[in-house]
């Protein structure tokens, strides 16, 4: 049998909700997960020594595409050995395809079934995104998770449009695996690494012991927007393509909250058990914890790091405001059962003094527990199934929230 670039195994269910073990090259990931976004080949305002120490302990981040493939550039990723020697960062890094970004660009995108022709938002050059210039750029930056190339549909797409998309992305889905196999039998600067060692992080996550065949994983993404229907059809025809794990994709794009969750609620418990299910893009502290409760086990989202940068704070007991002038003179932390490193140390009025003043280190300590904050929820999720006790924390959690924010409003 030939080996796998990842092993999933699940250790706990209750109901839908799991936990579990992902195995990469580059260490083993606890999940749920949820995985920092680092657009361009940075997780904004953070550290690469802050998400390794262990009020973080970010296993997984996230890499842009789109964003790295225009800035520095690919030949540039390459000659200095792939993304993660680039950034310093030895563990794990998924990357996206490049789709939704050039998605977002609404009318500067031109799609046909070759690909999607755009102008860079950098410079107004022509562009052209397929799904094999994407697998070719993911393979350059040496991702371990590696996105196909999809279309997402709006939100609130009618059945047709919707219909086309999720054709689209089915085909787009075929050439992507077909052009990813071929590179896999290539190694890039970022495999030749991986047993010398060399990156300048700290792995210091336990390194799987053999069994992974070494390349990169690929990840399908079922897309069909608010239809059930085309949502299943989607699902049926990305399984039957095979991937290594699967994603949802096109949801929190302007639909009604109730409408992703139904999607989410039917469509999750259908995907492969063996596979780990990614809901991309998403969410909010409650957003991860709903997603959990249907059996979702990857989560990304720049709600930390922005909002952190914004000046605003996700505690227990709910979003905090720093600019608020109630805290001018509060000495309690952002989140009194937080025990992060800013928590630890410094005050809401301090953080408070720091963001009027403008001094950059008032977003960057707000990113910190911001990340840590989400963070620490997932670990606490995991140890909840671990012992059987998912349904109350999550009642727990959510109560806590709606309570609280009234108050802070
Ligand atoms: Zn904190």
């Amino acid at each position: 049998m030939s080996k796998s670039p990842i092993r999933f195994t699940v250790s706990a269910t209750d109901g839908f909700a799991r936990t579990g073990l992902l195995e990469t090259r580059r260490g083993v990931i606890e999940t749920p997960v949820f995985m920092p976004v680092g657009t361009a080949g940075t997780v904004k305002g953070t550290r690469f020594e802050e998400l390794e120490a262990a009020d973080l302990d970010a296993r997984i981040i996230l890499g842009n595409t789109y964003h790295l493939w225009l800035r520095p550039g690919i030949e540039t990723i390459r000659a200095v050995g792939g993304l993660h020697r680039f950034i310093g960062w030895e563990r794990a890094m998924l990357t996206d395809s490049g789709g939704f970004q050039v998605w977002s660009l609404g009318e500067l995108r031109r799609i046909s079934e070759a690909g999607t022709e755009f102008r860079s938002h950098i410079d107004g050059s022509l562009r052209f995104l397929s799904p094999e210039v994407s697998m070719e750029v993911q393979h350059a930056l040496g991702s371990d998770v590696v996105m196909v190339f999809d279309e997402c549909a709006p939100g609130e797409a009618a059945a047709d449009e919707a219909r086309r998309s999720m054709e689209l992305t089915a085909r787009w889905a075929k050439r992507s695996r077909e052009a990813f196999d071929k590179l896999q039998d290539v190694a890039t600067p970022g495999d030749l690494l991986l047993d010398q060692n060399k990156v300048g992080g700290t792995l210091a996550v336990p390194v799987v012991q053999g069994g992974l065949s070494g390349k990169q994983a690929l990840f399908g993404i079922i897309q069909g927007a608010t239809h059930l229907d085309l949502r299943k059809e989607s699902l049926a025809r990305t399984t039957e393509i095979g991937f290594d794990g699967y994603a949802l994709g096109g949801l929190s794009v302007g639909e009604e909250k109730e409408v992703m969750w139904e999607v989410v609620g039917e469509v999750a418990p259908l995907l492969p058990v063996d596979r780990p299910r990614y809901l991309m893009g998403v969410g909010t502290p409650e957003d991860l914890i709903e997603g959990i409760t249907s059996g979702i086990d990857m989560f990304d989202c720049v709600l930390p790091t922005r909002n952190g940068r914004n000046g605003q704070a996700f505690t227990s007991l709910g979003k905090l405001n720093i600019k608020n002038a109630r805290w001018t003179r509060d000495l309690r932390p952002l989140d009194e059962s937080c025990s992060c490193a800013v928590c630890l140390r410094h005050t809401r009025a301090y953080l408070r003094h720091l963001y009027l003043s403008g001094e950059m280190l008032g977003s960057i300590l707000l990113t910190h527990h911001n990340l840590a904050f989400f963070l620490d929820t997932m670990r606490r999720v995991r140890q909840s199934i671990r012992s059987g006790q998912f349904t109350q924390f999550r009642r727990e959690f959510t109560e806590r929230l709606s309570t609280a924010r009234d108050a802070d409003d």
